[in-house]
């Protein structure tokens, strides 16, 4: 199996050395370039081979763009948002239409948006439990516990002592298999916890096509972070008040 290597997807970077600094850490800057930070004379080569190994754990690049109007990615598709305002609803819901549209029934417009990223992430915490559920039957691992929560910096992580699991809610955008990919990527770490060659093996059984999945997240990952863009110019079916 060929080696991953930094030049199959190069990460914007620039090394800074610190003269009392021990470790090497990673800062992700504003203008999405990566701050590799340095003891003096580590080898630029030998930092751009941790970058890559660490490139899993990096924070999404600033978002560059708005999120779409009144329409959001679910499981990787564009749906246009129609708001129904049901006051006396008390939880909020909303339902796929074959129309490619999202109608999401909410007790008020103001709270429309946070009402939405709560069902987002119930219908998340499903789908995980059912994902990992499939995957560790493949991978015969077994979970103790998972929670879902709004990581700002990573998609995933995995405790191999306690064999518990964390993932990050947003991806319930991605395509299903970036979905899928995570949470072999963070099973595959209850066999090997570090990003060794080992592990890379481990991922490739179950996701042959896991380069292309991860490269989606570097190029598409901060899509899935920007706020929920709900206006007041939101569709609203006749009859109903908005
Ligand atoms: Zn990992």
């Amino acid at each position: 199996m060929k080696r991953l290597s930094f030049l199959d997807h190069p990460i914007p970077h620039h090394i800074v050395y610190h003269p009392r600094r021990r470790y090497v850490s990673f800062i992700m800057r504003a203008d999405g370039c990566v701050e590799i930070r340095s003891p003096i004379g580590a080898k630029p080569e030998k930092l751009q081979q941790l970058l890559a190994n660490y490139r899993d754990h990096l924070p999404a690049p600033p978002a560059a763009e708005k999120a779409p109007d009144n329409a959001i990615y679910y499981r990787g598709l564009l749906y246009d948002i129609i708001l129904k305002i049901v006051p006396a609803c008390k939880a909020a819901f909303f339902q796929l239409q074959d129309d490619g549209t999202i109608h999401l029934t909410v007790p008020a417009q103001d709270t429309a948006a946070s009402h939405f990223e709560e069902c987002l992430i119930r219908e998340s915490i499903e789908l995980f439990r059912e994902r990992t559920a499939h995957f560790c039957l493949l991978l015969s691992v077994s979970v103790r516990h998972i929670s879902i929560r709004d990581l700002k910096t990573r998609w995933g992580s995995c405790s191999p002592h306690s064999a518990s699991i964390r993932y990050n809610w947003r991806l319930i955008m991605a395509p299903p298999q970036i979905f899928d990919y995570i949470v072999i990527h963070e099973l595959a770490h209850l066999h090997v916890p570090n990003h060794s060659q080992a592990f890379w093996q481990v991922v490739a059984q179950h996701d042959p096509d896991f380069r292309q999945h991860r490269k989606w997240l570097r190029l598409h990952g901060n899509q899935l972070f920007l706020p929920l863009n709900l206006s007041s110019k939101l569709k609203a079916p006749p009859g109903l008040s908005i």
